[in-house]
C-alpha cells in the first residue's frame, strides 16, 4: 500500500536492476528528493544499493529532452504526432506492415510495453517489435520455453536464501544485482553451512566471496553443465521417481553427458584445473537444496540457449525444482524484462504468455482486442532489426527508452543504419544519447518520478512505480505518447486508455481471458483493480489465478506446460570456443560495474556514482601486458573485426592470460573513443537471438603512457 506517515512521501520502484527494490522517494520544499528503502517491500526490505541510494542525484533538469522537436527544431504536440502517425502510415501503405518497427526496453513499464504491443501486433499486423531486453535475457526466456513449455523463473529470492549450495553462473551478483547479494551475505550469515560457487572467468566482487570460485573459460558452461549432470548420474543422485512421473527427455540427455565424465576431457573443455572441478562436481551432486543462479555470462552466448538448458537439465534430473532451497534462477538484467515478457514484449511472443505462430493464440487476442490485422509469424529481433533498417527493409523506426547506437553490438553498424534509415523517431527523457541525433522526430517521455505503472522484477513481482513529481516542459507517459500515434493511425477504438490504470486492468483481463481454470500463471484476479486500487497496490507474484490465493513457486506440482505436461530434458553439445587468429589473440569479455547502469545517461549525472571507477578501462593479466609493453594506466587500443576503442589499461590477475575485459558503459557522449559495444560481433544465439556480447577475438596494443 502506498501509505506513509511522512507527508508526501511515495512509495515506487528502483528503475534499475531486476532486483526490483522498493523505494520511499519524499520531495523536499528544496526541490530536492529524500530517497529510502522501503522496509516493507519484499524484495529489498529497506535495503539500497549505492545506485538506488543515489537516485536523487541523478533528477537533475540538465540535458532534459521538454518539448517534442521535429528536425531537430521545437515542435508542439499536434505537429510531431501528426507527423509521426502519416510517415508510419505512409510506409506501411507503400512497403507493408512489416516496414516499420519499434524498439523499446526494458526501462519502460508494462502498461507502455502493452500498449506498444497491441498497436504493432493487433493493429499495424506486424510483429516487427522488439526490446533491448533481448540483448539480456532472450536465451533464458527461450531455454524455460522449450525445457517448461513456458517462459517462467520456478523459484522466488527466499530459495537464494534457503539454499544450501548457491551456484553463480556468469553472474556477478554482487555489482550486478548488489540487494539480492547482501540477502545471500545476511542468510551466509545465519547458515553459515550454505556454499557458494561463482562460476566466471573473471575474479569478481562475487567470486572474492565464494568458498570456491571456478574461471570458466569462455563459453565453457554448457561442457560444465553436461559433466555435472554425467557426474549426478555416477553419484546416483537422479531422482528416478521425480523424472519418471515428471520429465522427458532424461536417456538422450545423459548419453550426451556421459562423454564429460571424464575429468580430463571437462577439463580440457572448460579450462578449469582437475581439482576445482572435482570440488565442484562432488559439491553440486550431493547438495540437494541447491540454487543454480544465471545471467548475462550464459545468456549472452552464440549458445546461450543450450547453456540455459544444460542447467535446466540437472536441476530436473535430481527433481531440485518447485521446493524451497532449490531451482534454477534466471536474474534479469532490467527493472522491467520480465513485465515486457508477461505482455509480449518481444518479436517472438504474443501477449499474455501466448505464441506467435499458434492460430489458436493469435485467435485469442483477435478477439479479445477486436484487432483487425494480428501478426501471425515472429517479427526480427534485435540485431536483425537494425540489419534490416541497414538494409532498407524497415523504413520507419520508433526506438523508445533506450540507446541501440551505443548498447548493441557492431554499434558504428548501427549509427550507419539509422543515418540511412528514411524516418526515425526517438522517444526519451535526455537530449545527449549518441541515439538521439538521428531523430527525425524527437518525442520527450516522462522520466522516473514522473511516470506511472509497474514493473515486474526477477522473482516475478509485479510492483507500482509512482509519480510523485510533476511532469516537465512537455514530456508525456510512452503508453500516452503511442495511443496518440495509434489514433491518429485510424485505430482510436483500442486505444482510449484513460491512465496506467486502464492499462493493466486489460492486461490482466487478457491474460485471465479464456485462461481461467486452465493456466496458472496469469494475473486475472488483477483485472478488476479501480484506479484507487492500481494506486494503493501492494507488491504481489503473480501467478494470481482468479479466486486463488497466490502462489510463490511454480512447478511444485510436478506440472508442466508442454503438451504432455512434462519438463523435456534436452541433449545439448558445447559451443565453439571463440576463434582467435594471430591477428586477434585475446578473448574480449564486456559486462557491467557497480555504479553505473546501462548507457549512463542516469547513473552518468550523479557524482557520487562516476566517482567509483571515473573512466573506461580495460582489464588485463599482468602477464601480457609485460609482453606487449604495457604499464598500468596507459592508453591501450583494442580492436576487433567491427571496430576499436581506446581505453585506460587496468593490469591485473582478476583476468586470465590472453583475455580482457571492459565495461559497457561509456558512450561518445561520456568519453569519445571507449564504444565498447563497437567492438562486439553481431553474432548471436540461433535460437534466442541474443547477440554473444562476451567473447570476442580482439587485438590488444598501446597506444602512449598518460
Ligand atoms: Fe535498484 Fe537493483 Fe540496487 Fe535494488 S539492487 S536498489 S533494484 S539497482
Amino acid at each position: 500500500m502506498n501509505t506513509l506517515a511522512t507527508p508526501g512521501a511515495t512509495r515506487t520502484t528502483c528503475p534499475y536492476c531486476g532486483v526490483g527494490c522498493g523505494v520511499v522517494a519524499t520531495p523536499r520544499p528544496d526541490g530536492t528528493v529524500a530517497i529510502a528503502g522501503d522496509e516493507t517491500h519484499p524484495a529489498n526490505f529497506g535495503r539500497l544499493c549505492s545506485k538506488g541510494s543515489a537516485l536523487a542525484e541523478t533528477l537533475v533538469p540538465d540535458r532534459r529532452l521538454l518539448h517534442p522537436q521535429i528536425g531537430g527544431e521545437r515542435a508542439s504536440w499536434d505537429a510531431a504526432l501528426d507527423t509521426v502517425a502519416a510517415r508510419f502510415a505512409e510506409t506501411i501503405r507503400d512497403h507493408g506492415p512489416d516496414s516499420v518497427a519499434l524498439y523499446v526496453s526494458g526501462q519502460i513499464l508494462t502498461e507502455d510495453y502493452y500498449v506498444a504491443n497491441k498497436l504493432m501486433k493487433g493493429f499495424v499486423g506486424s510483429a516487427n517489435i522488439d526490446t533491448n531486453s533481448r540483448l539480456c535475457m532472450a536465451s533464458s526466456v527461450a531455454g524455460h520455453k522449450r525445457t517448461f513449455g513456458s517462459d517462467t523463473v520456478p523459484g522466488t529470492y527466499e530459495d537464494l536464501e534457503e539454499a544450501d549450495l548457491l551456484v553463480l553462473v556468469g553472474s556477478n551478483l554482487a555489482w550486478c544485482h548488489p540487494v539480492l547479494f547482501q540477502r545471500v551475505q545476511a542468510a551466509r550469515a545465519r547458515r553459515p553451512q550454505m556454499r557458494l560457487v561463482v562460476i566466471d572467468p573473471r575474479e569478481t566482487a562475487s567470486a572474492r566471496e565464494a568458498d570456491l570460485h571456478l574461471p570458466i573459460r569462455a563459453d565453457g558452461d554448457t561442457a560444465l553443465f553436461l559433466g555435472a549432470l554425467a557426474a549426478i548420474e555416477a553419484a546416483g543422485a537422479i531422482d528416478r521417481a521425480y523424472t519418471q512421473a515428471h520429465t522427458e527427455g532424461l536417456d538422450a540427455a545423459l548419453e550426451a553427458a556421459r562423454p564429460f565424465a571424464d575429468l580430463d576431457r571437462l577439463a580440457e573443455a572448460t579450462g578449469l584445473d582437475t581439482d576445482k572441478l572435482a570440488a565442484f562436481l562432488d559439491l553440486y551432486a550431493h547438495t540437494d537444496k541447491t540454487v543454480t543462479v544465471y545471467s548475462q555470462g550464459v545468456n549472452q552466448s552464440a549458445g546461450g540457449t543450450d547453456k540455459v538448458s544444460a542447467i535446466l537439465n540437472c536441476h530436473l534430473a535430481t527433481g531440485r525444482i518447485g521446493k524451497s532451497g532449490t531451482g534454477p534462477f534466471s536474474v534479469t538484467g532490467q527493472p522491467n524484462a520480465m513485465g515486457g515478457r508477461e505482455v509480449g514484449g518481444l518479436a517472438n511472443q504474443l501477449a499474455a504468455h501466448m505464441d506467435l505462430g499458434n492460430l489458436a493464440h493469435a485467435d485469442v487476442v483477435r478477439r479479445f482486442w477486436n484487432a483487425p490485422s494480428v501478426a501471425q509469424t515472429p517479427g526480427l529481433k534485435a540485431v536483425d532489426l537494425f540489419q534490416a533498417v541497414a538494409d532498407g527493409r524497415v523504413r520507419a523506426l520508433w526506438i523508445m527508452g533506450t540507446n541501440p547506437v551505443d548498447s548493441l553490438p557492431q554499434a558504428d553498424g548501427v549509427a550507419e543504419a539509422l543515418r540511412r534509415c528514411p524516418f526515425v523517431v526517438v522517444s526519451d527523457v535526455v537530449t545527449d544519447t549518441d541515439t538521439m541525433p538521428f531523430a527525425h522526430v524527437a518525442l520527450p517521455s516522462a522520466a522516473w518520478g514522473e511516470k506511472d505503472g509497474t514493473v515486474t522484477n526477477s522473482e516475478r513481482r509485479i510492483s507500482r512505480q509512482r509519480g510523485y513529481l510533476a511532469l516537465p516542459g512537455d514530456a508525456r507517459p510512452d503508453w500516452w505518447q503511442i495511443q496518440e500515434i495509434a489514433k491518429r493511425m485510424g485505430f482510436a477504438k483500442g486505444f482510449d486508455f484513460a491512465n496506467a490504470a486502464a492499462i493493466f486492468r486489460e492486461h490482466a483481463a487478457l491474460s485471465a481471458f479464456e485462461n481461467e481454470g486452465t493456466r496458472d500463471f496469469d494475473i486475472g484476479a488483477l483485472k478488476t483493480l479501480d484506479d484507487a486500487a492500481y494506486e494503493a497496490l501492494a507488491p504481489v507474484q503473480w501467478p494470481m489465478p482468479a479466486g486463488a490465493a497466490p502462489t510463490t513457486r511454480f512447478f511444485a506440482d510436478g506440472r508442466f506446460f508442454t503438451p504432455s505436461g512434462r519438463a523435456k530434458l534436452l541433449a545439448v553439445a558445447p559451443a565453439e570456443a571463440p576463434a582467435l587468429t594471430a591477428e586477434r589473440p585475446f578473448v574480449l569479455n564486456t559486462g557491467r560495474i557497480r555504479d553505473q547502469w546501462h548507457t549512463m545517461t542516469r547513473t552518468g549525472r550523479s557524482p557520487r556514482l562516476s566517482a567509483h571507477l571515473a573512466e573506461p578501462f580495460c582489464e588485463i593479466h599482468p602477464a601480457d601486458a609485460e609482453r606487449l609493453g604495457i604499464a598500468e594506466a596507459d592508453l591501450v587500443s583494442l580492436s576487433t573485426d567491427h571496430g576499436g576503442a581506446t581505453l585506460r589499461a587496468l593490469l591485473t590477475p582478476r583476468v586470465a592470460p590472453g583475455t580482457l575485459f571492459a565495461p559497457m558503459h561509456w558512450t561518445g557522449q561520456f568519453s569519445g573513443a571507449a564504444r565498447v559495444n563497437a567492438l562486439v560481433p553481431a553474432r548471436t544465439d540461433p535460437i534466442s537471438g541474443q547477440p554473444a556480447s562476451k567473447a570476442a577475438p580482439a587485438a590488444l596494443r598501446r597506444v602512449s603512457a598518460e
